[in-house]
């Protein structure tokens, strides 16, 4: 009799996903609910970009496996702008998937070694690692340093068990924190992680949405041992679309044609028309620049107005730099929560869906212990296509 696979026993659906589907049913039962939960972009895709799928709908067949040519180099060239360096990568540099969650998990499937993670991270991280059997090292961040790794954290975990190989997963503009590292910062990183040969997959899905200055990559200052992800899901408001993007450096095409290996013999490619369309959002021409650009504004003002009703309120978070996160720290209310019998963030969030319709998610979600008390805050809840249009979010809110 056929039984379950011990690695996936006890496994439930993403949190993000569950929160989304908890707070549907409450809608669908009539209740009002602000999902501030899962991580669902608010902006309509860029015109554009519609235009070029209405334009493709007919194309039918399957895609070469790491993904339509025209694309691989429109993603290409994308990166070469953002990377700025010596390093030239071209259309074989890049592997196109249903989303980058696809990737990921499809990286953990090939790979060889511990995943390392920073925590609090995003979601899927771990239990994918759990899914394969994988090993997870986590690195704990602290508030006080703006969740942020240090390149001393990742030395004294390589120093410790000194040649183990490594895959640190670095994500930002960060889900959950909101916060990113700035070029000097990913150059002291980038300094450790090769003298310990660490290889990172660098999760820039949300690195268009920068509040302040410019997104840099980790690869301008390690592109040897640095695997950019991407995708349409964050900044071009496509996440039901399912594309994501990797671009590998030539070092790493051993990992490149194992994972291409594995997508030959599972999702096979991309639908068609989706990878036609994602051809003319990575152009990045004018009108998907300035509508970036609006996005960015949008945030930023929303972010910020968050985070100011926040400290108003007397709870501790760090200002947001980048996505659409705050990971608020409810530490400094515990002792009054627990006095209405609330033990921890878990339970902190449960009874604010449950008494006020809102919908977040626990830290320990994203790594952080059980029972502590820190939260996940989306601050997507809004019109993308108003806010776009110039009706300022914040203030509907207010
Ligand atoms: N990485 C991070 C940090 C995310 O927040 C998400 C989506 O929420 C993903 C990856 C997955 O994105 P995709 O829609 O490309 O699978």
């Amino acid at each position: 009799r056929a039984s379950l696979n011990l690695q996936v026993r006890g496994l439930s659906p993403s949190a993000t996903v569950a929160i989304n589907e908890r707070s549907n049913d409450l809608l669908a039962a009539g209740r009002e609910v602000f999902k501030l939960g899962l991580g669902q972009s608010p902006f309509p895709v860029p015109d554009s970009v519609v235009e070029a799928l209405r334009a493709h709908a007919t194309r039918k067949e399957y895609m070469p496996v790491r993904g339509l040519p025209a694309l691989r180099e429109a993603v290409a060239a994308y990166h070469q702008r953002g990377v700025a360096g010596e390093r030239e990568y071209s259309g074989d540099h890049v592997l196109v998937a249903p989303g980058s969650k696809e990737l990921m998990f499809i990286t953990q499937l090939a790979f060889y070694g511990d995943l390392v993670l920073p925590s609090p991270a995003w979601v899927s991280y771990s239990p994918q690692a759990r899914i394969i059997g994988r090993q997870v090292v986590w690195l704990p961040t602290r508030a006080d340093n703006g969740w942020k790794l240090t390149p001393a954290d990742v030395d004294g975990l390589c120093r410790r068990d000194a040649g183990r190989p490594r895959v640190l997963i670095l994500n930002y503009p960060s889900n959950p924190t909101g916060q990113t590292y700035d070029a000097d910062e990913l150059a002291a990183l980038a300094e450790v992680l090769r003298a310990h040969e660490v290889l990172v997959v660098s999760d820039e899905i949300y690195g268009e949405l920068h509040h302040d200055g410019a997104h840099t990559s980790i690869a301008r200052f390690y592109p040897e041992g640095t695997i950019i992800s991407s995708g349409l899901s964050k900044w071009c408001g496509a996440g039901g679309w399912r594309l994501g993007t990797f671009l590998f450096p030539r070092e790493l095409q051993w990992l490149q044609q194992a994972m291409i290996a594995v997508a030959s013999e599972t999702y096979t490619s991309t639908s068609a028309p989706i990878q036609c369309a994602a051809v003319t959002a990575f152009g990045f021409g004018p009108d998907i620049a300035a509508y970036v650009a609006h996005e960015q504004a949008i945030l930023k003002a929303l972010g910020g107005w968050c985070h100011r009703r926040l400290l108003a309120g007397g709870v501790a978070c760090a200002a947001p730099q980048g996505g659409f996160y705050l990971f608020p720290d409810f530490s400094g209310q515990a002792d009054a929560l627990r006095r209405r019998g609330i033990a921890g963030g878990e339970a902190l969030c449960e009874r604010l869906l449950e008494e006020t319709g809102v919908a977040i998610l626990p830290g320990s979600d994203f790594g952080r212990p059980f029972g502590d008390w820190t939260a996940r805050l989306a601050y997507v809840d809004f019109d993308g296509a108003a806010a776009l249009a110039g009706h300022d979010p914040a203030a509907t809110i207010d």
